[in-house]
């Protein structure tokens, strides 16, 4: 059994992945996110799947350094290997020129897509020492490879991940930890809505005239990309709708 810790796994690509690998009995979960209610109704989906499956379930909002060093720090003892983290929790807020750009939206982005990124990492990182195949994955995005309009400091968070990636795959070369970036295009999750702050009609509206990937095709990727041999690292993949130009 691997032991996978998926960030943000409350909702979204998170669950998605959670639920994608319960379904081939090879891995134990370490599930995070800031709604532990949410979490809970994941775990019930898990066992749905696999009876078997073991999960731990913790709070943490990856944005508290404090609680991040606390919390992995103080996981119950079976628990404190990792071999794959997922480093899936983040957001949008605001999509709005500059000039008109809120700085609050600006600083949870931030504060979120790549301080949090690195506080799980840094602590993490020294969990998976004993494990036979190590690997990271990033959620990146179409937005780390190119900027649109009004995506300004999105945009920048996931260019600073994509740039962490790159960082992370030569810092933990010698420790044998592969690192992977997947960077999706649209994704019909509950990212919309918060990006326009629960307005559902504006999020909805995000995907007229295509057909958006759904969390469920990134975890078959994710799947995949963690089925490779030991040899084998897939260092980025950019996933996009096929109408999404
Ligand atoms: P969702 O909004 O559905 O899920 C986001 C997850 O992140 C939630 O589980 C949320 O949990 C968690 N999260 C947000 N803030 C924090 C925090 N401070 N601490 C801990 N967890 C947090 O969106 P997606 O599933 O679509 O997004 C997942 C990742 O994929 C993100 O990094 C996003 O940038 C990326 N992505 C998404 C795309 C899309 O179109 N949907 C496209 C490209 C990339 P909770 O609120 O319970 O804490």
């Amino acid at each position: 059994m691997r032991t996978v810790l998926i960030t943000g796994a409350s909702s979204g690509i998170g669950a998605a992945c959670a639920l994608e690998l319960a379904r081939e009995h090879k891995y134990r979960f370490l599930l995070c996110a800031r709604r532990l209610d949410r979490l809970e109704t994941l775990v019930q989906q898990l066992l749905a799947i696999d009876p078997a499956v073991e999960t731990h379930t913790f709070k943490l909002d990856v944005r508290n350094a404090d609680e991040v060093e606390s919390q992995l720090g103080n996981l119950p003892a079976a628990w404190q290997q990792v071999d794959i983290l997922i480093n899936n929790a983040g957001l949008s807020q605001g999509l709005d020129p500059i000039q008109d750009g809120k700085i609050g939206d600006w600083d949870r982005m931030i504060d979120t897509n790549v301080k949090g990124l690195l506080y799980v990492t840094k602590y993490v990182v020294p969990m998976m020492a004993n494990s036979e195949q190590p690997h990271i994955i990033n959620l990146g995005s179409i937005a780390g490879k190119e900027v649109y309009p009004n995506g300004n400091v999105y945009c920048a968070t996931k260019h600073a991940v994509d740039a962490l990636t790159k960082a992370m795959r030569i810092d933990l070369l010698a420790q044998g930890i592969k690192v992977t970036s997947i960077d999706p295009g649209m994704v019909e999750t509950e990212f919309s809505e918060v990006r326009f702050n629960g307005d559902k009609d504006r999020a909805k509206a995000v995907y007229h005239g295509l057909t958006p990937l759904s969390g469920q095709d990134i975890a078959e990727i994710v799947s995949f990309v963690l089925s490779r041999p030991k040899h084998v690292n897939i260092n980025d993949l950019l996933v996009m709708p096929t109408a999404q130009a």
